[in-house]
């Protein structure tokens, strides 16, 4: 059986994007405006389809429903009938600038308002980003009327609450959390694979000269009110030094880790599959996973095919399993 499934990623235009995906990152796609780099996605919005091997071309939605067995699945699992989708997406955003205040529903009102859609639980893991970069995490409304009459009058710089970042840190979006990357940020973000958003503002900015739709309604109803402290969503990890394998996070939809592997200092890394299957992304430097060459922006599927998984070389990396 095939061990590692490499992708083509899917890139996404925006408004708010950049052109360091393709300086920083080195992937080839041209434009002032890449926004967002989907490395592994199953979503029909953004497709990946597998680059080289035995599955060359074919769609990750394809292999997940067809080839169950990479992902550790059997047909017989519970929730594995068609229609149940590859359950993450996982993507490089550059933020030129700020993109749209926003929030999303969890899998109940998704389901029901949604046409059945999955909710969205993202986390992000910042990559780069100025000394004083910010994200928005949560608001400072008590009451679901004050939020209602906050946006209602455009109060935002009241509303919006913004915390600091640093390269390294891991900042985890329930559902109903109001948030936003700011303007210079780049992250990597485990998500489920959902497209749902809520706008709630957008600093009233024109696309082809018009304003993007905002879904105010939507975004009341779903918003958690009071916001979570934001102690409760960021944690600080620190650039990463030390070789090794280190959790950063465990959700009921995913697991996300970081790998560091310096073979200068240390040898290799060896990873345990402790899930049917791994994400994984190159962040950083190059090497090897089972003797395959791999480089920054690289993605990535570890199947079910081994146990444990062999990294070489100087990089680190993100991975993430359900
Ligand atoms: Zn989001």
């Amino acid at each position: 059986m095939t061990d590692i499934l490499f992708f083509k990623p899917f890139f996404s235009h925006t408004i708010w994007g950049g052109t360091r995906l393709r300086e920083d990152f080195g992937y080839d796609e041209p434009g002032e405006d890449l926004g967002e780099c989907w490395g592994i996605s199953g979503h029909p919005s953004g497709m990946c389809y597998v680059k080289g091997g035995e599955y060359d071309g074919r769609s990750l939605a394809d292999l997940w429903q067809n080839e169950p067995r990479l992902f550790g699945r059997t047909r017989t699992d519970g929730d594995t009938g068609k229609g149940s989708p590859f359950p993450l997406l996982i993507k490089i955003i550059d933020a030129k600038s700020d993109l749209s205040i926003q929030v999303h529903p969890d899998d109940e009102y998704a389901r029901v308002h949604e046409n059945g859609s999955l909710g969205k639980t993202e986390c992000w893991y910042i990559l780069d980003c100025p000394e004083d970069g910010k994200l928005v995490v949560g608001h400072n409304a008590s009451s679901r009327e004050e939020l209602a009459s906050m946006i209602e009058n455009g109060r935002w710089s009241e509303l919006i609450r913004e915390v600091p970042v640093k390269r390294g840190d891991f900042i985890q979006i329930d559902p109903g959390t109001m948030h936003a990357i700011k303007g210079g940020v780049m992250l990597l973000e485990t998500q489920q694979s959902s497209d749902i958003t809520y706008r709630v503002y957008d600093y009233d900015r024109l696309q082809n000269g018009k304003p993007r739709q905002l879904h105010i309604r939507q975004s009341i109803d779903v918003m958690t009110v009071p916001a979570a402290a934001p102690e409760e969503s960021v944690q600080h990890f620190g650039v990463a030094t030390e070789c090794g394998l280190q959790q950063l996070y465990r959700c009921g939809y995913y697991t996300v880790y970081r790998g560091v592997v310096k073979e200068s200092e240390s040898g290799v890394l060896r990873i345990r599959r402790e899930h049917p299957f791994l994400n994984l992304s190159v962040i950083d430097g190059s090497g090897t996973v089972e003797g395959k060459p791999v480089k920054k922006g690289d993605h990535m599927i570890l199947t079910a095919a081994k146990d444990e998984y062999t990294l070489g070389g100087d990089m680190e990396v993100i991975l993430s399993g359900i």
